[in-house]
């Protein structure tokens, strides 16, 4: 009764925004911080000049669920976004977090701490009285999408297809799950999926930008014994119906979708699929927050690989990361008007 509750309180979508401080390079230019922040509010000081070359600012204000400023800690971010979806999972919720925003804006830096924290918290769920009997279990996978195909983080990039079974179920076909019981394990395969991250020749940080990376933790119902012997059928791994589930999302970088007009052929069809796949989450989004019956997932690979997420009984939280510095204005811009569009 308790946890009806509080499933009540956990809003269906929730739009949050990070601002980061600004960095040492940032700071040496004596770049000006136009980002000011104050409760659920922050307005974007625009720097502009007139004709006649005049310098005005031109003020934005926006306001959201949340707006975290540069002082607030990784912690305080789950508390504020993951924190209270957890005790939800185990009742057929499937959660979607993800971040957005320019290249440099903090996704990475937001988004690594918070599958592990969340693992904690599952784990010690699991341990309660309540679920103890319940032969539940913690599962791990970590993949790619880049280019529109996915690659598994965890068995050394392997390309994977996805299928829709008859029930609209979608599966990844070759993904490898891991059973994970203590945290530190966690933390191995975070660290082992993030290092096999797309990286090109053009160095790290360029490549995977370009690249959605998703991490899922599952709460399965392990089969009984007696289960398992009947439906023995040469697949020993089956690890049993999936209770409820949480997928952290680091997005491609909001600016690759502009990479469509460049003079390289590859980065174009990079540019117009993140295009495409941040245009349809957009949607996804809003059909979900209108309680639409269709839910636009066929848009874009990205969306389609979340499908049973924006399904059912779901919950999504948007954690929008922007960059303090005058030079980013225009992404910034861009990104609070993106995060407006869901909200
Ligand atoms: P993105 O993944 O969006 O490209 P990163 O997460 O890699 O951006 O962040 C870019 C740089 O800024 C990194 O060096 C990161 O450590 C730093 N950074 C990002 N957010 C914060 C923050 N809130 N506090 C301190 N440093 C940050
Ligand atoms: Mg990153």
């Amino acid at each position: 009764k308790e946890m009806n509750t509080r499933e009540n309180n956990v809003a269906k979508i929730k739009v949050v925004v990070r601002k980061r401080p600004l960095n040492k390079k940032e700071i040496s230019r004596k770049e000006d911080d136009i980002v000011t922040v104050g409760g659920n509010a922050l307005t974007v000081h625009e720097p502009k000049l007139k004709v006649d070359l005049t310098a005005y600012v031109e003020k934005h204000e926006f306001c959201f669920d949340a707006v975290l400023d540069e002082h607030v800690t990784n912690d305080e971010v789950y508390r504020e976004t993951v924190e209270p979806i957890i005790p939800i999972i185990f009742q057929r919720t499937k959660a979607t977090c993800f971040a957005y925003g320019q290249t440099g804006s903090g996704k990475t830096f937001t988004m690594q701490p918070l599958p592990l924290r969340a693992a904690q918290d599952l784990v010690r769920y699991l341990h309660q009285p309540v679920f103890r009997n319940q032969r539940f279990k913690l599962w791990l996978s970590f993949f790619e999408i880049y280019g529109g195909k996915l690659f598994d983080l965890l068995s050394d990039r392997k390309k994977l297809c996805m299928r829709e079974d008859g029930r609209q179920q979608v599966c990844i076909v070759g993904l490898q799950e891991f059973e994970v019981s203590d945290v530190q394990i966690v933390k191995e395969y975070i660290e082992r999926g993030n290092a096999a991250r797309s990286t090109g020749s053009t160095g790290a940080n360029e490549e995977s930008s370009r690249s959605h990376a998703i991490l899922q933790l599952a709460i399965k119902k392990h089969p009984e014994i007696k289960e398992l012997k009947r439906n023995n059928d040469g697949n020993e791994s089956k690890p049993g119906k999936v209770v409820g589930k949480i997928s952290f999302i680091d997005l491609a970088g909001s600016e690759r979708g502009a990479d469509t007009t460049d003079n390289d052929r590859q980065t174009r069809i990079e540019g117009a699929e993140i295009n495409k796949s941040l245009l349809a989450l957009k949607e996804c989004i809003r059909a979900l927050d209108n309680d639409q019956i269709h839910i636009p997932f066929r848009g874009s690979k990205l969306t389609e690989v979340l499908r049973d997420s924006f399904v059912g009984n779901s919950r999504t939280v948007m954690i929008s990361c922007i960059s303090p510095n005058a030079g980013s204005c225009e992404h910034t811009l861009n990104t609070l008007r993106y995060a407006d569009r869901v909200k």
